[in-house]
């Protein structure tokens, strides 16, 4: 068995040429989440210290992994998991806005997009337990099946608390929480009155305003192929916006000599088989771009195009081999998209 690290970030490419009026952009950094972070401001005002604000992030993301990560046993959300109690949690508000969230999108991607999907991430050997030898049966997957689904968690209406409808219920935060940091270190930020900078965990990105040159960002998506890492597949062009990339090229495991996506197929409580090589997703909130990568993965490109033009989202799904790659995108991305490498084959959702 062998799993893909996922330690270098999708995003590859700030594109810094074509200047006119270069501004002296400054790059902050660090690790979180089992990946990295990084800010790129335009440029940095007299009055702001890179240290002091450096330190902040590094706070804020450190309080986030302290309420949200599964890796830390000790973090709000493992004694959520661990608790056997069907009586109500009280939560952190940032980890019940963040479920409400969660529960929308969950609801809108027709449950593809669930949380709670935890105990077949480890049956599949993709969570905290070892590498599995071999693949699960039916009857693992049929009961496991049964601990999970979004509906078994209550979110108090009233009260900031939440409570499970049996005691096996666990959340998985890793499809969204990256999203959700990117937004909150996005608001500290623009808090500090800074406005053109671009923000990103783990290829998950937020930008505001223009790059050092004054131009509308550019960002690359990956060529979603592990042979051919950190070569540009697409490049888009965004102000103002987050951009999400999902695709198992990075992160997958082997078992028995074939690759199985570490997105799971709520519905089936199987790897997702049909999925395209990665999906992106252009919203305005970097929480939402990053769930519905994970659930566009699981949706597919057919139905997914129809679902994002349907709720007026941007989304493109990258298909294809080696040598050829297609991308097929919802109406609203196409005007992201700018210059494309040869090898890549853009194209509509076919209905205009
Ligand atoms: P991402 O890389 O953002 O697509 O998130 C994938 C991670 O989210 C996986 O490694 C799992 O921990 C978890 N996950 C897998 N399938 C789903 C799903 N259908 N809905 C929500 N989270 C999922
Ligand atoms: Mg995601």
């Amino acid at each position: 068995m062998k799993t893909a690290s996922i330690l270098v970030p999708l995003l590859m490419l700030l594109s810094l040429i074509g200047c006119n009026r270069v501004e002296s952009p400054v790059r902050l950094q660090g690790k979180t989440m089992g990946t990295t972070w990084s800010l790129t401001l335009s440029n940095l005002p007299a009055e702001i210290q890179s240290k002091q604000l450096q330190q902040q992030i590094e706070e804020l993301l450190e309080n986030i992994n302290a309420l949200m990560s599964t890796w830390r046993a000790d973090s709000e959300i493992s004694r959520f998991n661990t608790s056997t109690s069907t009586e109500w949690f009280d939560v952190s508000p940032q980890t019940h806005s963040l479920l409400q969230a969660a529960v929308r999108i969950h609801q809108q991607s027709g449950e593809a997009f669930d949380p709670t999907v935890s105990p077949l991430v480890e049956l599949w050997g993709f969570g905290h337990t070892l590498p599995r030898q071999g693949l699960p049966d039916d009857s693992q997957i049929t009961s496991t099946l049964q601990h999970t689904g979004l509906e078994k968690l209550q979110l108090h209406e009233s009260a900031i608390r939440m409570r499970k409808s049996i005691p096996q219920l666990q959340l998985d935060l890793s499809a969204i929480a990256k999203g959700y940091a990117v937004d909150e270190v996005a608001r500290l930020v623009s808090t500090q009155g800074l406005q053109n900078y671009l923000v990103e965990i783990g290829g998950e990105i937020r930008i505001s305003g223009k790059n050092p040159q004054g131009e509308a960002w550019r960002v690359a998506i990956e060529y979603p192929h592990i042979e051919k890492l950190r070569s540009a597949a697409v490049i888009i062009s965004v102000t103002d916006a987050a951009v999400a990339t999902s695709g198992d090229y990075r992160n997958f495991v082997e078992i028995d000599g074939k690759r199985y996506s570490h997105i799971i197929d709520p519905l089936t409580g199987r790897p997702v088989t049909h999925n395209p090589a990665s999906v992106t997703v252009i919203t305005t909130d970097c929480l939402s771009a990053d769930a519905w990568a994970t659930a566009f993965s699981v949706i597919g490109s057919r139905k997914g195009v129809e679902l994002a033009n349907s709720l007026q989202m941007a989304a493109m799904f990258i298909e294809g081999d080696d040598d050829k790659l297609t991308t097929i995108s919802s109406d609203k991305m196409m005007k992201y998209i700018t210059n494309t490498p040869s090898q890549t084959q853009i194209s509509g959702s076919g209905r205009e």
